[in-house]
């Protein structure tokens, strides 16, 4: 699955990979990214908590009810705080991509649990019954081990749920011996719950920027970083039946550097390489938008689809792009048609139907490559998806209906 960042995104996380990291954190934009993996990565098991939790606070709620104390603290702790905040984080836990609120709620509701776990403990233990201090053990070790909250998030919430005891202890008056042993048990328990959670999170971390990187590395070109022709495939395929779904249009180019040949002849291939580094660069620059895609297509072709475009956008892009890439003004000695380096530009605009194929519109657009080509080269050409489809290089063989 192709995930569509930008190229300079893109190459953040072998950037990433090259400098390495410190205290379990990355920067910018592979920091966002890991935060929401590791969120999504653990959403499922760590949804149970809320709703066991959330289990447990109505059977409390009806015995509270049932026996009758409707005024009690308790009750009112349950009913308008455990419930509320262990609703919403099992709420939000639906999108952990947004992971920030999801794990934010999350660590709330596992102070909350925390402190239910430590009013019983203490009473318990008031009451002669200190093994129950073995809940607040378990506690502990799920929110660093279990509930997969980054190490920072759960650190800050084992803090305040062991000051939370030891306040708790203290103004209930724990007896002194008990509570320094406890307490002593809670500081060792919470030094090996961070250590293991920090293995853990830094292990984690290391293999999602080597699948990042393998991932680029397999999406992407190597020479100018855009997608290859493996992932346009794919995402072509991809983003054809969510347009056709959805009855919005697309937008297919096609475009190819004029006279490449030449160029490489006269300047030597590393100038050519260079000069496609550039334009390609130019391209990716040029469409931006979250679900616009970028590849490079072949030698000096490269391909975009633009999805569902505003009028203007989908009309004016493909004019200034051609225009951007004449304005880096590469000189071109060898070119019959012009001093600087030019691109040939093939639009066509479709709304995808059951009638209609992927490979036509390729098609389409490949037509109007060519024409723009014929017509002398340095232009656009847009077809409308009723034009008649006459020739083409992805006719042969398919029999695609347009
Ligand atoms: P037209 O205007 O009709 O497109 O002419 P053209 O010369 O650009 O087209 P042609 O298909 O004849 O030549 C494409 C050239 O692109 C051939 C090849 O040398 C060059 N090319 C393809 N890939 C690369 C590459 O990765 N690096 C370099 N330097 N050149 C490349
Ligand atoms: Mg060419
Ligand atoms: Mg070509």
């Amino acid at each position: 699955m192709i995930h569509n960042v930008s190229n300079n995104q893109s190459s953040q996380f072998s950037d990433q990979l090259k400098r390495g990291f410190a205290g379990l954190r990355f920067s910018g934009f592979v920091e966002e990214e890991f935060l929401s993996h590791y969120a999504q990565a653990n959403v499922q098991r760590s949804r149970l908590f809320p709703i066991l939790a959330i289990g447990v606070t109505l059977i409390s709620i009806g015995i509270t009810v049932a026996e009758g104390d409707s005024h009690s603290v308790m009750l009112a702790f349950n009913f308008f705080i455990m419930l509320p905040v262990l609703g919403a984080t099992l709420w939000a836990s639906l999108d952990p991509a947004r992971h920030r609120g999801y794990q934010f709620l999350l660590a709330i509701s596992a102070v909350l649990i925390g402190m239910w776990i430590t009013s019983i403990v203490i009473r318990a233990s008031i009451g002669g019954a200190p093994y129950y201090f073995s809940a607040l053990v378990a506690w502990v070790f799920s929110v660093w081990l279990i509930l997969g909250l980054p190490f920072r998030h759960a650190a800050v919430t084992v803090l305040v749920i062991t000051g939370l005891y030891m306040f708790g202890g203290n103004s209930w008056d724990l007896h002194l011996n008990e509570m320094i042993f406890t307490t002593a048990m809670l500081i060792f328990i919470n030094g090996i719950g961070a250590f293991c959670c920090y293995q853990l999170e830094h292990a984690v971390r290391c293999t999602f920027l080597d699948s990042r990187v393998l991932s680029q590395l397999a999406e992407r070109d190597g020479l100018t970083g855009l997608y290859n022709r493996r992932s346009y495939d794919e995402y072509a395929d991809r983003i054809w039946r969510q347009s056709r779904r959805e009855e919005t249009q697309l937008t297919l180019m096609l475009v190819d550097i004029d006279h490449f040949k030449p160029f490489n002849d006269y300047y030597g291939h590393q100038a050519g390489d260079d000069a496609l580094k550039e334009v390609a660069n130019v391209i990716a620059m040029s469409a931006q938008r979250p679900l616009d895609f970028v590849a490079r297509y072949g030698g000096e072709e490269f391909a975009l689809i633009l999805y569902s475009p505003a009028h203007e956008y989908g009309h004016d892009l493909p004019e200034q792009l051609r225009a951007s890439v004449r304005d880096l003004k590469i000189p071109h000695a060898d070119s019959p048609t012009y001093q600087y380096l030019t691109v040939s530009i093939g639009v066509a605009h479709i709304i995808p139907g059951s009638t209609r194929s992927l490979v036509g519109a390729i098609q389409m657009a490949d037509e109007a490559l060519y024409q723009a080509k014929a017509e002398g080269r340095n232009r656009v050409i847009v077809k409308e998806s009723d034009s008649v489809i006459h020739t083409g290089r992805f006719r042969a063989g398919k029999k695609a209906t347009v």
